[in-house]
């Protein structure tokens, strides 16, 4: 029988982590605070950051909603995460993807202070992610790895081939899974739109992972029996449905099930973890910039 990995779940079991921390943190007299930055007008990057302020209502984080005009110039953005940078209050800042095409990516990976860059994306964490001493392990591959926690998966000495090789989820989770330690000590494979046979590699795989943005593109002809297969991916098809579209992950769910040993689905597999961990890196962000210690599984 196939197990598929209940994300809402595991997702639930985090943010009761979560709020336990928030009560000790409470007690200590903090109040952990998140502020999202939105410098777009897009219908899905308003809903990631709504989703986002209720997630931190939850668990009793306090949530700043900033937004800020897509027209504005780049230095307003600037200004306003330095102030968020200099505010005692802050403990998280993210800047929600993506910002306006005059305002420079890499200048906004920069500009939030490492200690409060609950994304993990500023080039210090990522480098000390990579160095093997991680502040903020970015969010969706860290729930991928608590995924794999959650269902008994030890990746040590696992053969897992990551399929893309993005900077928000291929590359950091990659770094994770070949770190010594716990959750790490995997042999990685990163697979990308120039790898020659990608079903070469899938096909070796004791776990594999599609982080892709193609649906359907890792199918069960691609798979070997006992696989366990984690789908990153979250694309719009469309579909005669109310919205006109439905969301599906990169891998063909139904074919990958009848091979594999474990499988997330889309929704409700590595979605709700994201979520979940951006929770946790903004009340771990808390502890540490305040000095209170606490109990983050
Ligand atoms: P991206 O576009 O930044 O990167 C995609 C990667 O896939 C690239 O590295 C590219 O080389 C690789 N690729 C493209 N075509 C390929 C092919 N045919 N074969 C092998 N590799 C190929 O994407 P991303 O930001 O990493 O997002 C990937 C998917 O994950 C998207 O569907 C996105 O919506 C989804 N996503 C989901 C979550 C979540 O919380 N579940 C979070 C982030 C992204």
């Amino acid at each position: 029988m196939t197990t598929v990995i209940d994300g809402n779940a595991v997702a639930a079991d985090v943010r009761e982590d979560v709020s336990a921390v928030v009560d000790t943190l409470t007690d200590a007299g903090v109040t952990p605070r998140l502020a999202t930055v939105l410098m777009n007008d897009k219908q899905a990057s308003e809903t990631y950051v709504s989703m986002k302020q209720r997630d931190c209502e939850e668990v009793g984080i306090a949530a700043e909603d900033v937004r800020l005009d897509p027209d504005a110039p780049a230095e307003e953005l600037f200004d306003t995460v330095s102030d968020l940078n200099d505010r005692d209050d802050v403990h998280g800042i993210l800047v929600q993807d993506p910002t306006p095409d005059h305002v420079p990516d890499e200048r906004v990976l920069s500009a939030v202070s490492p200690a409060k860059d609950v994304d993990g994306f500023h080039p210090e964490n990522v480098g000390r992610l990579v160095a093997g001493n991680p502040r903020f392990k970015p969010c969706t591959p860290h729930g991928v790895q608590k995924l794999l926690e959650s269902e008994g998966i030890d990746p040590a000495g696992k053969e897992v081939v990551v399929v893309g090789r993005s900077k928000i989820v291929g590359k950091p989770l990659a770094n994770l899974l070949l770190q010594k330690g716990e959750g790490g000590n995997a042999t990685v494979t990163v697979c990308h739109s120039r790898t020659d046979d990608l079903a070469a590699h899938t096909r070796r795989a004791d776990v594999v992972v599609a982080a892709v943005g193609v649906p359907g593109l890792v199918d069960g002809d691609m798979l070997t029996e006992g696989t366990t297969v984690i789908d990153v991916g979250i694309n719009r098809v469309d579909a005669d449905t109310e919205k006109g579209y439905r969301l599906v992950g990169d891998v063909d769910f139904e074919s990958a099930k009848a091979k594999a040993d474990a499988i997330t689905p889309v929704p409700g597999g590595v979605g709700p973890m994201t979520r979940a961990m951006l929770l946790y890196n903004t009340v771990k962000a808390a502890s540490e910039i305040e000095d209170v210690p606490v109990d983050l599984p």
